[in-house]
């Protein structure tokens, strides 16, 4: 099991040409981190003060269908966006939200034995892993900041 890092948005500009719209928020989710659209809003209205949370939907359905921008959302959530290019599985903490990123490559061999096993066939999974972080389980419940 590994972490998986962020895309690096300058190289995905060049490569793929993207648009000024398509780069910001690109460089908003470069952090590695999953984030609402809102928030990429916020992010990229400080690049382009005029773009609307419309656009940022639209852009990023785009960035979607071109396989930069995958879509996370877990237990009635709000979606999470993040700018990644291979398929990876989640951690989410119960406490602080906090998404992180995983690869657990026997995953996907499991789950193809149980799909086969019920007559099932172009087989995916996503794992989500809940529980508390590591820097959630490190504060007491009564402390405060
Ligand atoms: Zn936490
Ligand atoms: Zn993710």
């Amino acid at each position: 099991m590994q972490d998986t890092k962020g895309v690096d948005a300058g190289l995905l500009q060049s490569r793929y040409r993207l648009t000024k719209q398509r780069a910001a928020i690109l460089r908003a989710l470069e952090d590695g981190r999953h984030l609402s659209a809102e928030t990429i809003l916020e992010r990229v209205r400080a690049q382009l003060p005029g773009v609307s949370l419309g656009t940022i939907y639209r852009t990023l359905d785009i960035l979607r269908s071109i396989g930069l921008v995958q879509i996370f959302s877990h237990a009635g959530a709000a979606a999470k966006y993040e700018a990644a290019l291979e398929k990876h599985h989640h951690l989410v903490c119960t406490q602080c939200g906090e998404v992180t990123n995983v690869n657990v490559s026997e995953a996907l061999t499991l789950s193809q034995t149980i799909a086969h096993e019920h007559g099932f066939d172009d087989v995916d999974c996503a794992l989500v892993v809940t529980g508390r972080c590591a820097r959630c389980a490190d504060v007491p419940a009564t402390a405060s900041g």
